[in-house]
């Protein structure tokens, strides 16, 4: 079990997994207070009511995503255990018909019979559950789960990116504040959609292109049904 988490590679992928999570969550926290403030300020709510509105839609959003996050990975947690549960116990029972079935894994990607052989018993002499649950179950330390740490890398990011606009609202001077939170919002997902790019190894302009798009969508929408509540009610 342990010998699955001894890779001491640092690929992307590896960072990836985290980064990913983390920039994920710090993008929804910007995108959803943002949208809040913006739609609760256009309705003419005064600047203490939009404060209120985006610290709960800060706490709310933070328990959401760790919520959300912590029930999917513990789930996948609990099917990744079943998996390996159930290959530990054909290994102990019929070692020699998993031989086979790794080996003909490798026959089927394109290694011949004899060497496919070969393989299959060097890698299940180091560590048979390991070489089973790399290749037969697709489970390696990159999807290999962690609901808690998910749960609270989810929230903490989501914390940071809704803190961004909330702070704008606090140093916004009277009736600047929908254009100061929206424009300091897109610039920061901008940044962060290059940082996480950078650090992905992806295209940096065609990722911050994409996420600030979809954030000042978010803002117009709610910041046209904020004005459209604002004037009926
Ligand atoms: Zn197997």
């Amino acid at each position: 079990m342990s010998s699955l988490g001894q890779h001491a590679e640092n690929h992307l992928v590896d960072r990836i997994g985290w980064m990913r999570a983390a920039v994920l969550g710090a993008n929804d926290g910007i995108v959803s207070t943002a949208s809040l403030i913006v739609g609760v300020a256009a309705a003419a709510a005064n600047q203490n009511g939009v404060l209120i509105a985006g610290v709960a839609g800060l706490v709310a959003g933070a328990m959401a995503m760790a919520a959300g996050e912590y029930v999917s990975v513990s789930s996948q947690s609990d099917t990744e255990q079943a998996d390996l549960a159930r290959e530990r116990k054909e290994l102990s029972e019929n070692p020699a018909s998993e031989l086979d079935e790794l080996a003909e894994i490798y026959v089927k990607r394109g290694v011949d019979q004899a060497l496919a052989r070969q393989v299959a018993q060097q890698l299940m002499a180091k560590d048979a559950l390991s070489a089973h649950a790399h290749d037969e179950l697709g489970i390696t330390k990159i999807t290999k789960a962690r609901p808690v740490q998910a749960a609270l890398t989810s929230a903490a990011s989501f914390s940071v990116g809704a803190a961004m606009p909330l702070l704008m609202v606090v140093v916004s001077p009277a009736g600047t504040l929908v254009p100061l939170v929206s424009a300091a919002s897109l610039g920061f997902l901008a940044l962060l959609g290059a940082i996480g790019a950078r650090a992905g190894g992806a295209n940096v302009l065609r990722a911050t292109v994409r996420v600030t798009f979809w954030g000042a969508l978010a803002m117009a929408l709610t910041a046209g049904i904020g004005k459209l509540f604002g004037t009926v009610i």
